[in-house]
């Protein structure tokens, strides 16, 4: 026994020979290596360039309520041949102008998608209010800014994240390149620039625009580091973006499972008749229950496989979410979704899960304060 295992050891010695103090390993591109000697994975790609036609998404609004309209975008990840078009964004009719709520994927996208809505009503788009900071969900915003001057309604994470192209010192610096930017045909991306948003809140607020009552509600680090979603309560409608998603599995890669329910319970607490998931096509009083059981399967079983000792590196074996495996997307983003929250719910505590109903059955916030001071 002794001796195989000396053998075993002289064999691998021999096989390391040629790596052991070799320091000649040659580097064809130093400049893809960052300071610490690692290399760059998502390195700067030169710019698509080219003529055409522009890319045509095919756009047809479909109207959610009285005063909503919505582009859904396909059940898939973006690719070249979805052009980015695989989330949901939408227009609410004011009086004298059409408010955007997330503006696509592109500069082409919101062209086409406002050319649509124009033969609807003819007024322009002053506003534009952006859900979180993903880039299928805003990218269309330099349209909107360049052609009607629109103010930006979004989370502070967008300006401080990303930044557009830069003239310092006399010299040109190109804008940041998002995974659209990077995959997108050059006749579907040009004309893209990113566009700093305008007005930030720290907290829900409630606003009237063009005679529209609003409440953009944040849920803060749900789907991504800073979500919101908005509350129209006349017209009761729920634009939800990704809080809510069906038809396919969520990505949860930027989130937190226990903000994801306490986002989806802010919902729930609202009283509507529609709500359109960031992704997804189902808009009636179920939209979103897939996401409901989706994230309370995924934190019980995790948690009681934890409960049984089961090491992270094997969490994704011992807890799968078969109800769920007919969904788009789900073999590809749910094993992450599950490795993930594994994570984060080491550290689980009941009291970070926010009780919506005690507001609901009061009626509002204002109540509340009246009863915790009773
Ligand atoms: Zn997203």
């Amino acid at each position: 026994m002794k001796s195989l295992l000396a053998i075993l050891i002289i064999v691998a010695f021999a096989a390391a020979i040629p790596f052991i103090g070799n320091k000649s390993i040659k580097v064809e591109h130093p400049s893809h290596l960052d300071a610490d000697g690692n290399f760059i994975v998502h390195e700067w790609v030169k710019p698509h360039t080219g003529g055409g036609p522009d890319w045509n998404y095919n756009l047809k609004p479909v109207q959610v309520s009285e005063r909503v309209w919505c582009f859904f975008g396909a059940l898939e990840m973006p690719t070249k041949d979805n052009a980015g078009y695989m989330s949901n964004s939408c227009y609410i009719k004011g009086d004298d102008q059409w408010i955007a709520w997330d503006s696509g994927p592109s500069y082409i996208f919101a062209k086409q998608a406002y050319a649509e809505m124009k033969k609807i009503a003819d007024m322009p788009v002053k506003t534009v209010i952006i859900s979180h900071e993903h880039d299928d969900h805003w990218l269309g915003n330099n349209f909107y800014k360049e052609v009607f001057g629109a103010t930006i309604y979004g989370t502070p994470l967008i300006n401080e994240d990303y930044y557009g192209p830069r003239h310092v010192d006399g010299k040109d610096y190109p804008g940041m390149q998002t995974r659209m930017i990077k995959a997108l045909y050059q006749n579907a991306i040009r004309g893209t620039v990113l566009a700093k948003v305008d007005k930030t809140f720290e907290e829900t607020s409630k606003f009237t625009i063009s005679g529209v009552n609003m409440e953009y509600v944040r849920v803060g680090y749900a789907h991504s580091e800073d979500d919101w979603f908005l509350y129209l309560p006349d017209d009761k409608v729920v634009l939800a973006a990704d809080v809510v998603m069906n038809g396919r599995v969520t990505s949860n890669r930027d989130g937190i499972v226990v903000g994801q329910i306490n986002a989806i319970n802010a919902i729930r607490a609202r009283e509507w008749e529609h709500l359109v998931p960031g992704h997804g096509f189902i808009t009636d009083k179920s939209a979103a229950d897939e996401s409901v059981q989706y994230f309370a399967l995924l934190k019980d079983r995790v948690l009681a496989k934890m409960e049984e000792g089961v090491v992270a590196d094997l969490i994704t074996k011992e807890v799968t979410l078969p109800e769920f495996k007919d969904k788009d997307l789900y073999w590809i983003l749910s094993p992450g979704n599950v490795f993930r929250s594994y994570e984060e719910l080491e550290m689980f505590d009941e009291d970070d899960l926010i009780d919506y109903s005690a507001e609901k059955s009061d009626g509002g916030g204002d109540d509340q304060e009246k009863d915790e001071e009773a």
